[in-house]
């Protein structure tokens, strides 16, 4: 099965989910997209976050991917906690993650951690995304990085972690890569499973992060 990384949805992405998933063609590629927001992308298309997964990958969208694929799997990103879901989609080939965007940090209150904690008591759900993003004032880098620890209390080997890494500055996120992986040295383990999403840094960092994580993996972005 080919492996089809997507960025920060909606950059580029409500293009691929036209005629996919529910139209399977033979001379397509199957894809599996490590990273999609389902309820971002319910909202976008119904006005709402409850859509079914086939709805979303089967929508159109009015455009069309250069290469069409066979959308046969993913990784749904719950990260906005103001559209928290109350249960997680059940969908063959589709799993689900649970976290905070970074630049949400504040919108977690005591309730919606205990909705993190609840969907994470199944073994089968990853932890993500969390993470350090740059781009927003200082003035919250250190409830980002508190979170992200507050979260990584709840990671296992086998669960992964989906990290989210920007820096409004440096287009590396050279220091940011840095202080996230000082956080995952003192809060997981090193057999860690971890997707560094949209990963846009140097060889350096990722032999840096290898060598501490040797079960990381990096998605890329166009
Ligand atoms: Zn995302």
């Amino acid at each position: 099965m080919s492996e089809v990384i997507r960025s920060e949805w909606p950059r580029n992405s409500v293009c691929y989910e036209e005629e996919t998933g529910a139209v399977e063609e033979p001379n397509r590629l199957d894809a599996f997209d490590s990273h999609f927001h389902a309820d971002r992308l319910s909202r976008a298309l119904k006005g709402h976050t409850r859509a079914a997964i086939t709805d979303l990958v089967s929508a159109n969208v009015g455009c069309s991917p250069r290469n069409p694929v066979n959308v046969v799997g993913g990784v749904t990103i719950y990260c906005d906690p103001e559209s928290y879901p109350v249960s997680l989609p059940c969908q063959r080939g589709f799993g689900a993650a649970i976290g905070v965007h970074p630049k949400k940090c504040h919108l977690l209150t005591t309730a919606k951690f205990q909705m993190v904690l609840d969907h994470l008591k199944s073994w089968d759900v990853a932890l993500g995304k969390t993470g350090l993003d740059r781009t927003e004032p200082e003035s919250t880098w250190k409830l980002q990085e508190d979170t992200m620890v507050r979260l990584l209390n709840f990671s296992m080997p086998v669960r992964p972690v989906i990290l989210h890494m920007r820096d409004g500055v440096d287009e590396h996120a050279g220091e940011v890569s840095a202080k996230c992986l000082q956080i995952l040295k003192a809060n997981a383990a090193p057999t860690q499973k971890i997707h560094l999403h949209s990963f846009g840094g140097t060889v350096e960092q990722v032999v840096g992060w290898l060598d501490a994580f040797p079960n990381c993996y990096f998605g890329f972005s166009e």
